[in-house]
């Protein structure tokens, strides 16, 4: 038996390199992972602005109290930029994001002032009100954003507000995917008694693209020697990692074993989780080989645990494991000590906290309790059973 740590760390351990970095447009940025850190070539924003619609003025034209009257000399749509400088007494109508003119330091919003006659009427403000600064978000030459950090929408629109149309990013590790059993059907096909229709390939599939990989199907292999040796060497010259379901319990064990030893080599672990104690690692040419459970929630469970931080490793990622939170267990759950245990979990706020409950039945089999859910319930090693009100980790998917 080895510990779910321990399987991640030899699994980390045995990747060393991540992928070739290339250049994308920023349409095709989301889930990709920087491959460089990424300077800020000015200032954001480039200029003092005006942070709101209104009126800028110099602020020696602030009254202390009372009010003024001042001239308005120029109505500055966004875009434009006033050429000369503001004399005493003098205001310009500004627009959101515009640069203050020369000499203004301070805007009146629109709704504080009174509007007269080509003129308007101010009262006391602080100095310097409603402007943003120049650089106030990021200064030149500062690194805006570290290689290894994978991009969600904001990061790609901050690229974008640094100018830069394209960006360089590790490619999106191949990840080959194929079922094993004589039972498994293709969802479409007919089904007869005793067969089940392929859950597991489909899951992969998804949650790979979902991590920033390629997932190539290689569709089902029937438990036979020779096409699975046959379709795992294919495999292997398609992809960086090649990732099998069923198989690795007893029985099919010995001849997965077999094959792979021959073609590659391989070790079969027995983690101390659940679900989803087989596990099957190695090699097979170039590529790493995961032989995943069969049952659908312990194979995308080993998946999460062993293929995503593989995965995330190789497209470059610096943060390779999902945050974990803590939340208030509302009902006792059983749980063995000495290994480390995963319940599908609903998480709500309620009363001020974080709550969790099960989904119910967690037989490893049961698909839809990941439905139903929206986190793990990590139970850890050490652990015994859980009773209600105590704190557990949950970690939200
Ligand atoms: P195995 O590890 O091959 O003994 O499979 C364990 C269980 O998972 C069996 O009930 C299989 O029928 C089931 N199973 C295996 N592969 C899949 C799959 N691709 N989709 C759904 N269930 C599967
Ligand atoms: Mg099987």
């Amino acid at each position: 038996m080895i510990s779910v740590k321990d399987g991640q760390n030899q699994i980390l351990a045995r990747i060393t390199r991540p992928t070739p970095p290339e250049i994308v447009s920023l349409g095709a940025a989301r889930g990709r992972v920087l491959a460089e850190d990424l300077r800020a070539p000015f200032d954001v924003p480039p200029t003092d602005n005006s942070a709101v619609d209104g009126y800028a003025v110099a602020s020696a034209d602030v009254p202390a109290a009372g009010s003024r009257d001042l001239d308005v000399v120029a109505d500055l749509p966004a875009g434009s930029v006033f050429a000369g400088a503001l004399a005493p007494g003098q205001a310009v109508r500004i627009m959101t994001g515009a640069p203050l003119p020369c000499g203004a330091e301070t805007v009146y919003p629109q709704e504080a002032v009174e509007r007269l006659d080509g003129r308007i009427r101010v009262g006391p403000i602080p100095k310097g009100a409603n402007t943003r600064m120049r650089g106030e978000d990021i200064q030149a030459n500062t690194v805006v954003m570290e290689r290894g950090t994978a991009l969600r929408p904001q990061e790609i629109g901050l690229i974008a507000s640094l100018g830069q149309c394209q960006v360089l990013v590790h490619r999106r590790p191949r990840v080959v995917l194929l079922s094993t059993g004589d039972e498994v059907v293709e969802p479409g096909s007919p089904r007869r008694p005793g067969q089940i229709y392929d859950a597991n390939r489909f899951t992969l599939a998804a949650a790979i693209v979902e991590s920033g990989g390629e997932a190539i199907d290689l569709g089902i292999v029937a438990d036979r020697r020779d096409e699975l040796r046959a379709r795992l060497l294919e495999a292997s010259a398609l992809g960086e990692l090649v990732v099998t379901s069923g198989g690795v319990s007893v029985g099919v064990y010995d001849f997965v074993k077999e094959v792979l030893d021959e073609i590659g080599a391989i070790d079969f672990w027995q983690v101390a989780m659940q679900p989803g104690r087989p596990l099957a690692f190695g090699r097979i040419g170039p590529a790493h080989f995961f032989g995943l459970p069969g049952n659908p929630v312990a194979s995308m469970l080993a998946y999460m645990l062993f293929v995503r931080p593989a995965l995330g490793k190789l497209a470059g990622r610096r943060q390779l494991f999902p945050e974990t939170w803590e939340a208030r267990a509302t009902e006792p759950m059983s749980k063995k000590k000495g290994r480390r245990e995963f319940k599908r979990g609903v998480l709500r706020w309620r009363n001020g906290g974080w709550e969790v409950r099960t989904t119910g039945p967690q037989g490893s089999g049961i698909l839809s309790s990941m439905v139903a859910g929206n986190c793990l319930i990590v139970l850890e090693e050490e652990r015994g059973d859980v009773t209600a009100g105590e704190t557990v980790l949950v970690e939200p998917f």
